[in-house]
């Protein structure tokens, strides 16, 4: 069999590589028709397809960076019933908002979904755009999330580029760069704008992602792929060995260190400050972090955690479970006392109780610590 495959260098004219038809548009044409065939049997069922409401389908997409679609369903039907479209989520309160993105973690993203149907509401009237430049204008919208809600909602002939479709891509066509590297997202992006049906840019796009969600996953499945006739790894036997991933060694390691402080009403104190590293926008348990090479940019130093928390000597327990957060690698631990001096506490300092924890710090860390106090009957 002749092994087609496409060089690290030939991909810098996409046209040239497609008219030496080591890629032919009749591939290409083949592609599209099988995926789609594919995609109109084999989809699943979910909510957010139903309709092309942009705002729902903008709301899942949201979602889905950094969750998968079954852990966030039960999330989707509970925020699209409290808040049915553009007009609910912009008027209502921070508190409200997050409280429905519960389980979901990275706040940061409803905060920005919320500020961007403030700026719906403000400069489009309501209507979510069309254009994609006025798209790109909308906090929190990138070039992924445009791409998908235009055309996905407005069938309008924009590729989406996410994980999922990085691999199927760079699998079809044999794509041997990193796919890591910021300048293989460009060329693998041009790949997607060739590869898209123009006719069905929705449905193309959504079946692209669902074969690499179904089928085309990290250990393929390629007995049973609508493309394995055009896959370029496949007829070379590399199916296992793309797409190429090498990750900068730019982890970071810490310990995160949570203080229990107790009034003598057996209630903790929470507190929200927007000069530490983490949960700078909610409330969480006071805490210090620890590791190598932390520099004072890190973390702004205050009164509070550097003099009162730093001066509490007594020995942390710590928590089997590492945790991760972006590329920290974190070791949790906690240290409990009672405190009689409250005259250092923060202004904004709350007191609750222990199983009003999640409700109030709600992240995954106040969870992973709830279970472990409670498992060490500490409280
Ligand atoms: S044949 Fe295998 S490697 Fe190629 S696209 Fe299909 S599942 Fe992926």
């Amino acid at each position: 069999m002749k092994k087609k495959k496409i060089s690290n260098n030939n991909l810098k004219s996409l046209d040239t590589t497609l008219n030496n038809s080591n890629l032919e548009y009749s591939n290409i044409t083949i592609i599209q028709q099988n995926l789609l065939k594919w995609y109109n049997k084999n989809k699943r069922d979910l909510p957010f397809r139903k309709d092309k409401n942009p705002y729902k389908i903008w709301v899942s997409e949201i979602m889905l960076q950094q969750t998968r679609v079954s852990a966030m369903l039960s999330s989707y039907y509970n925020f699209i019933k409290e808040l049915p479209d553009i007009s609910s989520l912009a008027n209502a309160s921070e508190e409200k908002v997050i409280s429905l993105w519960k389980g979901l973690g990275y706040y940061s993203r409803v905060k920005n979904l919320k500020k961007g149907a403030e700026y719906i509401l403000d400069n489009c009237k309501g209507v979510f755009p069309k254009e994609l430049d006025i798209c790109l204008m909308i906090p929190g919208i990138g070039s992924y999330t445009a791409n998908a809600i235009l055309s996905i909602s407005f069938n309008l002939p924009f590729a989406v580029l996410d994980g999922n479709v990085k691999r199927v891509l760079s699998r079809l066509f044999l794509y041997e760069n990193n796919i890591s590297l910021n300048s293989s997202h460009n060329e693998l992006q041009i790949l997607a704008n060739k590869l898209l049906n123009k006719e069905e840019p929705g449905d193309h796009n959504q079946a692209m992602m669902e074969l690499g969600a179904l089928i085309c996953t990290p250990f393929p499945n390629c007995n049973t792929c609508p493309l394995v006739t055009e896959c370029i790894s496949y007829k070379n036997g590399m199916q296992n060995f793309i797409p190429i991933i090498k990750k900068e060694d730019n982890r970071i390691s810490i310990e995160l260190r949570f203080y229990l402080l107790k009034n003598r009403n057996n209630k903790l104190l929470i507190y929200t400050d927007k000069n530490r590293r983490f949960f700078k926008t909610i409330p969480s348990l006071p805490f210090l972090i620890f590791g190598k090479s932390l520099s004072v940019k890190y973390e702004e130093p205050n009164k509070f955690r550097n003099d009162f928390l730093n001066s509490i000597k007594s020995t942390p327990r710590y928590l089997k479970k590492k945790h991760s957060i972006t590329n920290h690698d974190i070791t949790l631990s906690y240290i409990m006392e009672t405190i009689d001096d409250f005259s250092v506490f923060p202004n904004d300092s709350i007191f609750i109780k222990l199983e009003e924890l999640e409700e109030n710090f709600p992240s995954s860390i106040a969870k992973k610590l709830l279970k472990e106090i409670i498992e060490d009957s500490l409280f």
